[in-house]
């Protein structure tokens, strides 16, 4: 079997979870479905026969991401509702929600340098949106409350792994709205019993994770100015670590999320790998990985300084995740890579092409 081709949920520890999403035809609720992981998330619940409306403003996000969520989907393509809105206004929130069982929210913006250069627009999205998302969601009754948190809430909690109840300072803007997102989720917990589950992504990467732009995440950052030929800089010494996480672990996290039975409660997963990569190993992982597509990438990182608000180690406890969700990784890194490398290399030829011609 190619490996490439085979979706997550087709792997035998997965097998379950997709019949037990087969069996029922649910009413999913995307915020922020063309950005990189809502629209993972769309393709798969797509494939797996769900009924999605998505909503998104494309502040970040792009209408051809979902474009290539179709080219993967085909015909499925019709289960699909794009609504074009903003989580700031409260009237939008409550409109898409209608009829809906499952929310994933995923609409911020992301990027702790973004959130330093404008706290405000980061605060406006990420904790006024996320309140209207959640109170709409509240008032629609839904069953399930899924959204995405971040592994920057850790601040500067140094003990390694990260255990989800053990948090320090938020060390950023964009650290502290997320916070403030689970501190509302527990107030809701207890003032209306709302349930809802957070999911702290750390460091997720693949394909139609933008490359462009000042706020790029790493690994597509890196792997086009390789494929360019370019000059990297690494921020700081290249011993920085992070707990890297393939987009179909999140996936998979979300959709355990959003069918877990969870009444009355208000839980924190950590979604991660649970194996640290330091940013020295980053860059010789995506080089060589390059190179199987005769792409020869021959020049050596520039060290430059650290960044403001990075922390400097992180790493996931995931236990919380197998034992409240059944969360089981299918990818490491070294195989996340080896899976969205085709994508990255693709779609950079395609924007070079586009470019040129
Ligand atoms: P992304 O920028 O690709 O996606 C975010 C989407 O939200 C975009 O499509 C954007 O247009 C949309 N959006 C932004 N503001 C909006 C608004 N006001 N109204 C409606 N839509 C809006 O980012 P992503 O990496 O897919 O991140 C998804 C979520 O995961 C975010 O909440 C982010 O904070 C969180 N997160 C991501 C990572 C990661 O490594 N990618 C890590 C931790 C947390």
């Amino acid at each position: 079997m190619n490996m490439q081709n085979e979706s997550w949920f087709d792997r035998p520890d997965q097998t379950e979870l997709r019949d037990r999403l087969r069996a029922e035809r649910r009413h999913w609720l995307v915020t922020g479905a063309a950005g990189f992981i809502g629209s993972n998330l769309v393709e798969s619940l797509l494939k797996l026969d769900q009924k999605v409306t998505g909503l998104d403003n494309f502040a970040t996000g792009h209408a051809y991401n979902l474009k290539h969520v179709e080219s993967c989907v085909g015909d499925k393509f019709g289960n699909f509702t794009l609504i074009e809105g903003d989580i700031r206004d409260s009237g939008t929130c409550v409109t898409a929600m209608e009829d809906v069982d499952v929310v994933l929210h995923q609409a911020a913006l992301g990027s702790v340098p973004r959130s330093i250069e404008d706290p405000r627009t980061s605060h406006d999205v990420n904790v006024t949106g996320f309140l209207n998302i959640l109170d709409a969601a509240r008032q629609a009754g839904v069953q399930s409350f899924v959204y995405a948190a971040s592994s920057s809430t850790y601040g500067d909690e140094p003990q390694l792994p990260k255990i989800e109840d053990r948090i320090g300072n938020p060390l950023s803007p964009y650290a502290a709205t997320k916070l403030f997102d689970e501190i509302y989720a527990d107030i809701y917990r207890r003032t209306y019993e709302f349930s809802s589950v957070g999911l702290r992504y750390f460091n997720v990467f693949g394909p139609r994770q933008d490359p462009q732009g000042a706020y790029a995440a790493v690994i597509p950052k890196w792997t086009d100015l390789m494929i360019d030929g370019e000059p990297i800089t690494i921020n700081g010494d290249g011993e920085t670590s992070r707990d890297f996480c393939f987009v179909d672990n999140a996936v998979q996290a979300n959709l355990r999320a959003g069918l877990a039975q969870l009444r009355g409660s208000n839980e924190v997963v950590n979604v991660a790998v649970g194996q640290r990569t330091t940013l020295n190993e980053l860059f010789a992982q995506i080089r060589d990985e390059l190179a199987k597509y005769q792409i020869v990438y021959d020049k050596d990182p520039v060290y430059g300084e650290f960044r403001r608000g990075d922390v400097r180690h992180s790493l996931a406890s995931i236990d919380k995740g197998r034992d409240l969700l059944g969360y089981s990784p299918t990818h490491t890194i070294v195989t996340g890579l080896e899976t969205a490398m085709p994508w990255y290399v693709e779609e950079r030829r395609r924007v070079i092409a586009e470019y040129e011609g």
